[in-house]
């Protein structure tokens, strides 16, 4: 059912067209807006009750059959720290959302050089590479690339990128990060920066691509539970780049591998 709102243009009687198309449109998209708003809760509900349930179920056995076997007892307490851990990631990454969200309309204004976060972010995801046997390389210019930019929230973006890429890469592989820089990128009409992650993994089904940065939306759900994906990382590099007024791209194909660029205007 929709609303419509006929206004009298000009005092004259005449219902403008216009005026009753624009109101449909309001409400279509303000019952979009609440269809997401409960989407999301409803997922962040789902996405906390299952590791609460477990969590709940363990400490059931652990008062009653498991009470007097040690062995048993150790077992369920490291399921029952994974199962916390996985909580605290989720609710890291919601208020890490929350927070770029509504940081998304404010321009960053301090200059960084763009080389130097991405050492830093390599740096720091070096012992999850080695631990997963991948080796990480970067290629950068020589000249520091300066530009308007918020080094933390640009150290998040590297740090999702890279961290999926090492994930679903597979064990034994290759992560590049390779730095470009145009005078004139169509994506942005003016100077700016590419940086392409690149990774030699299983890569994605292409129908998958256009929904990859949706809050929740998983390509293997599986895969991504296992390996311990809370399914916000895409949405929150999204929104840090909307606010670099950047743009994201994410080529792959089942096999070959995935290439995510991030486009920064200088
Ligand atoms: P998650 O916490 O599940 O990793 P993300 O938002 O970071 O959530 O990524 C969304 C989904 O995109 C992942 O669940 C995974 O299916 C897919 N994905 C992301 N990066 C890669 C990659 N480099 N190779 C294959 N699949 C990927």
């Amino acid at each position: 059912t929709f609303q419509v709102h006929c206004r009298y243009i000009d005092g004259v009687g005449a219902v403008s067209a216009g005026a009753v198309l624009a109101s449909f449109m309001d409400v279509t998209h303000l019952e979009q807006a609440r269809q997401m708003r409960r989407d999301f809760v409803a997922n962040v509900s789902h996405e906390l009750r299952t590791p609460l349930t477990a969590l709940m179920g363990f400490i059931e056995t652990l008062r009653g059959p498991a009470r007097d076997d040690p062995a048993a007892r150790d077992r369920f307490l490291q399921i029952m720290a994974d199962e916390a851990s996985r909580m605290n990631r989720l609710v890291g990454d919601l208020l890490s959302l929350n927070r770029v969200e509504s940081e998304e309309r404010v321009r960053p204004t301090e200059r960084l050089d763009l080389t130097e976060v991405l050492e830093s972010t390599l740096a720091t995801l070096r012992p999850l590479a080695e631990s997963a046997d991948v080796t990480l390389a970067l290629t950068a210019p020589e000249a520091p690339v300066h530009l308007p930019g918020d080094a933390d929230q640009l150290r998040q973006v590297f740090t999702n990128l890279v961290e999926n890429a090492i994930k679903y890469g597979g064990s034994g592989g290759s992560v590049e990060l390779r730095v470009s820089v145009a005078e004139r990128d169509p994506a942005v009409r003016g100077a700016a920066v590419r940086v392409q992650v690149i990774d030699k993994g299983p890569g994605i089904d292409p129908i998958h691509l256009p929904r990859l940065t949706e809050r929740f939306y998983r390509a293997d759900s599986h895969r991504s539970r296992q390996l311990g994906g809370t399914g916000l990382g895409l949405a929150i590099v999204k929104h840090i780049v909307n606010r670099h007024r950047g743009r994201l791209r994410v080529e792959s194909d089942l096999g070959k591998g995935a290439v995510f660029t991030v486009i920064l205007p200088l």
